[in-house]
């Protein structure tokens, strides 16, 4: 897959997409991520992107120009390609709109600074809005590089196991289950026995109690949307009253000392 970025500020594209999973996968050819700066689209010698808002008010708009002629350059080096504004204003991604995203051959992510882009740029050039989360970044930058980093580790191959990412969270609807590593024994507590038992099915049944356990402590409106099979709504049910026995047990507890 290839991902262009237009942007201000390439290196913080680079600096982001350069390590981990996704600098491996752009490595190994899995990912091609370029990066465009509209100041080399600037008609004058300050290489001016930005002017003041009409209407008056403070801050600054990116302008059409600069943006619509690299636009131009980045679909005609590698074809026709649905053009993503990262913006508090759009869309806000989840894991199923990164799948969606990360299945085409291209896209072009566009970064905003200042007040934001030209409304005509937005409205003649840009297929959709996405945000990350309802807050506001100074650029579009660290949106665009969450959303390289969440496409890239789904492209395949990128990930060692291709079954980590079928295992996440979000992907089957549902919170990932706890995970657990070497020492068995530590000062702050055991590795349930049931991880170490090697019995599969076992280890397969406790995961996904906990994974829906943990949705249903944690992100109630997650659950309200996923449809449960039976073997899930028994393994909820015993979760849930393991739960509130736990608790009812720790609140006695305190009552008595307390
Ligand atoms: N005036 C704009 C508004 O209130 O909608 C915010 C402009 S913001 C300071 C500058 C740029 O940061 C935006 O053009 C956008 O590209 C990016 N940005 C800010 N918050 C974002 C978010 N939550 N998700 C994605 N991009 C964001």
């Amino acid at each position: 897959m290839r991902i262009d970025v237009i942007t201000l500020f390439p290196d913080l594209i680079e600096a982001c997409a350069g390590a981990g999973v996704v600098g491996r996968a752009r490595e190994r050819g899995l990912l091609e991520v370029r990066t465009w700066n509209p100041r080399d689209f600037a008609t004058d010698n300050h290489r001016t992107v930005d002017d003041r808002p009409f209407g008056g008010g403070p801050g600054m708009v990116m302008m059409v120009g600069p943006l619509r002629d690299a636009l131009e350059r980045v679909r005609a080096a590698g074809g026709p390609a649905r053009t993503i504004y990262l913006s508090p204003q759009g869309a806000r991604l989840t894991q199923a709109k990164v799948a969606q995203l990360a299945r085409g051959p291209r896209l072009v992510l566009l970064c905003g600074r200042y007040e934001g882009v030209d409304e005509r740029l937005l409205a003649e050039a840009v297929d959709e809005e996405v945000s990350i989360g309802d807050y506001v970044l100074s650029g579009g930058e660290l949106a665009a590089a969450v959303l390289i980093d969440a496409i890239g580790r789904l492209q395949e191959g990128a990930l060692s196991d291709a079954q980590s990412a079928q295992q996440d969270s979000f992907s089957d609807g549902l919170l990932d289950c706890p995970h657990y590593t070497r020492p068995v024994r530590d000062a702050w507590g055991e590795v349930p026995a049931v991880l170490l038992s090697g019995d599969h099915a076992a280890i397969r049944r406790w995961r996904r109690k906990q994974a829906l356990g943990r949705t249903w402590l944690r992100r109630p409106d997650l659950l309200a949307r996923v449809e449960l099979d039976a073997e899930s709504r028994r393994l909820l049910d015993e979760f849930r009253r393991e739960y509130v026995t736990a608790r009812d047990q720790a609140e006695a507890g305190k009552d008595r000392t307390g």
